[in-house]
């Protein structure tokens, strides 16, 4: 298949055609220069990177009403919250069921890969991989040991069946938690994550030290916080839509002029659907809601180029002739293809190509 149009990956957007061969790339450059000439199927659109989802909680899909007006503490923070009644309640079968279910929805929508932060322990893991299963996407699976002070069997029972440990707040987990967390998930290559000024401002010397490898929310967080943030070289998963719920936003146009690292989320299941591509609308559009608009360009980039270089794979978001990417083809008009990816993608957008959909060349 060809694509004229544009391209949206690490090196920016810019006008190209590529043409594709079971899902990969093998050949691409300027337009009207392809090889083709005519005998292969054309589409005129975007060709980019697949997203992904850098925070998630799918556990908590099981709930399915409204969940009560409250605080972030009272729904979803402190055990005894409303999630944690309903994760309690809700068997292990409709669990593996609705986190299958998030999971199959983003696959559909063309998300290659989640970073979910799994509650309830060692037993929280089994449920996420059983669902991940049959899914094609990639499941970062960061789980939360339970016992308090850290017990170190548990934890290393934990760091074997998980990819990392994702912890609930600074202000929740003592120094020395955060201390034996980070320096176990170190020993073992594992990623060490926490949410940090979600509902309330933190210091940044609590959840900086020790260094996590991606941080959440920052949506408390002041200009100088985000500034040592970015010092520190910390990434972050903003979530602006589970924000926006408790009537807060993060600071996406400070945390772009400063150059941080930014991923995109979708937080809490119960909430809203772990879509990347509403999520990415809505961060463009809030931001202007706040006369604090931030660029197009810099939110593409955090669904579609930060994530992969964050998973350690950055040429999996370079869309170049052999490249490792596996990108996908949004029929979208190319002239500004940044703007038309944030304001206007869904999954009825994404072109399915043939070869990737019936397993056949082109
Ligand atoms: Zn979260």
């Amino acid at each position: 298949m060809l694509v004229e149009g544009a391209i949206f990956d690490a090196d920016g957007p810019r006008a190209a055609y590529v043409r594709l061969d079971r899902g990969r790339v093998v050949e691409t450059g300027a337009l009207g220069t392809d090889s083709t000439h005519g005998r292969v199927p054309k589409v005129r659109g975007i060709v980019v990177p697949p997203p992904l989802n850098a925070h998630t909680h799918l556990g908590d899909a099981v709930s399915t009403r409204e969940p009560p007006g409250s605080t972030v503490d009272e729904l979803v923070a402190a055990p005894g919250s409303y999630k944690y009644r309903v994760l309690a309640g809700a068997s292990p079968t409709a669990k593996v069921r609705a986190i299958r279910s998030a999971l199959r929805r983003l696959a559909r929508e063309g998300v290659a890969g989640v970073v979910d932060f799994r509650e309830e322990g060692l037993a929280g893991i089994a449920p996420l991989r059983r669902a991940a299963s049959d899914v094609p996407i990639e499941v970062v699976a960061l789980g939360r040991p339970l016992v308090r002070p850290i017990d170190r069997g548990e934890l290393a029972r934990l760091l074997r069946a998980a990819d990392g440990i994702g912890l609930s707040s600074a202000r929740e987990e003592s120094r020395e938690t955060r201390r034996e967390v980070a320096r176990a998930c170190a020993a073992l290559g594992r990623t060490y994550a926490l949410h940090a000024s979600e509902a309330v401002r933190e210091l940044p010397e609590t959840y900086l030290d020790p260094r996590p490898d991606l941080l959440v929310h920052l949506a408390r967080a002041t200009p100088d916080d985000l500034r040592a943030v970015r010092d520190a070289r910390v990434p972050v998963a903003v979530c602006p839509r589970a924000n926006a719920l408790f009537g807060r936003q993060p600071d996406l146009r400070t945390m772009e002029r400063l150059g941080m690292r930014v991923l995109l989320g979708s937080d809490n299941a119960m909430l809203q659907s772990p879509s990347v591509w509403r999520e990415l609308e809505f961060a463009y559009a809030s931001s202007r809601l706040r006369g604090n608009p931030v660029s197009a360009e810099f939110l593409a980039r955090a669904a579609l180029v930060t994530p992969w270089a964050w998973l350690g794979r950055p040429g999996e978001a370079r869309i170049v002739e052999g490249g490792r990417a596996r990108p996908l083809i949004l029929r979208l008009p190319p002239d500004d293809p940044s703007y038309q990816i944030v304001t206007r993608t869904t999954e009825h957008v994404i072109v399915r190509s043939p070869a990737r959909a019936r397993g056949r060349d082109r």
